[in-house]
């Protein structure tokens, strides 16, 4: 899944060159498209990222429709959407602009829908290097050296002419809810962020990063709604997507964060697996990740716990866990719920070890 192509690895040397160039770009003074200062993370609403998942999200549309309705008739109505919502009050496409528009589609859905943001090398080493160049207003370096991103230029090309077009028409309003999203998070995250960092690190027995998490929030991310990346960690979460709102945003945040951290869990279950001579479990340590950052938040957001379950008959409504209310569990994991609570949650209560619970858990599999 990670194997390097001839064209991706000539296009990974191109990054490399160029993510050099951005080290020096990034020795600029701080800049608007982060926010700060916060513990443990380090939110970003970066131009050239929001623009790309963008054109990714429309190139899907556009290759793979809803069921319902035909190819063009799903791109042509994300178009309106995206681009000319009358809410937004922004003047509407001009015949050229949307021209460009739909070239930069057609251009993503050619070389990159049928590739998943989260498994494709090029696409993540492509998201990381706009990341860096956010704030660029140009990607080819023609009136600024350092701004050069190093990619093909075709692609380059591509990128700043949907840009243009982008930033007359749809960014003011994805900036405006990346930021709205920021702000909500923020206040949770200067209260809660230190001690629920310190908190997940000590039940996966993981050091945290020292650096602080990179975050871009960007109006969409991937199927999933948010997902991470490894070397470097850096989380991509969708300001939009309904599942990451009130309390759940902050539980997407430290479950997304903790995908860099709970590699301890993943190897304690592969060895006490090889060790009962039984099949390693697809998904146990994701479930149980999802598990331990749904408890926790839901315990800081009612510490006396004194606020009734939540009901899960209203759609967003309360502080559930989010992988209950989002149905993961149902959805491939229910077996591993009953595991959870019955050996992972006296764990988590201080009544088991870490050893103790992930070798239960395993047995009973
Ligand atoms: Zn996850």
């Amino acid at each position: 899944m990670r194997a390097l192509r001839s064209n991706v690895r000539h296009f990974s040397l191109l990054l490399a060159i160029a993510s050099l160039l951005a080290s020096a770009a990034s020795a600029r003074p701080q800049s608007d498209s982060i926010f700060g200062p916060l513990p443990v993370f380090e939110f970003h609403s970066g131009f050239w990222l929001n623009l790309h998942h963008t054109l990714y999200r429309e190139a899907k549309l556009r290759t793979n429709p809803p069921a319902s309705s035909s190819a063009d008739s799903a791109a042509a109505k994300s178009s309106a959407e995206l681009l000319q919502s009358p809410s937004t009050a922004l003047p509407p496409l001009t015949t050229a602009e949307l021209r460009i528009w739909t070239d930069a589609v057609n251009y993503y859905a050619a070389h990159f829908a049928d590739h998943d943001l989260l498994f494709s090398n090029d696409l993540i080493i492509l998201k990381d290097q706009l990341g860096d160049f956010e704030d660029c207003d140009e990607l080819s370096g023609a009136k600024r050296k350092s701004c050069d991103a190093g990619l093909p230029p075709q692609l380059t090309h591509i990128l700043e002419s949907a840009g243009a077009v982008y930033r007359a028409h749809t960014w003011p309003v994805h900036d405006r809810a990346n930021r709205r999203w920021i702000a909500r998070v923020a206040p949770l995250v200067r209260e809660q962020g230190l001690g629920l960092s310190e908190r997940l690190a000590s039940i996966y027995q993981a050091k945290w990063p020292k650096p602080k998490i990179r975050v871009d929030i960007s109006a969409y991310a991937n199927w999933a709604g948010a997902y991470t990346t490894l070397d470097p960690l850096r989380v991509t979460i969708s300001s939009l997507d309904p599942r990451n709102q009130d309390t759940a945003a902050l539980e997407v945040l430290f479950h997304e964060a903790s995908h860099g951290i709970a590699e301890p869990v993943e190897q304690a279950i592969v060895r006490e697996c090889r060790q009962r001579d039984k099949a390693i479990p697809r998904d146990l340590w994701h479930a149980l990740v999802s598990y331990t950052t749904g408890e926790l938040i839901y315990t800081a957001m009612t510490p006396d716990n004194s606020i009734s379950p939540p009901d899960n008959s209203v759609p967003g409504g309360g502080a559930s866990p989010y992988a209950i209310r989002e149905g993961l569990y149902a959805r491939g994991w229910d077996d591993y719920l009953p595991l959870l609570t019955r050996f992972w949650q006296p764990y988590l209560d201080g009544h088991a070890s870490f050893d103790d619970a992930i070798a239960r858990m395993v047995s009973s599999l």
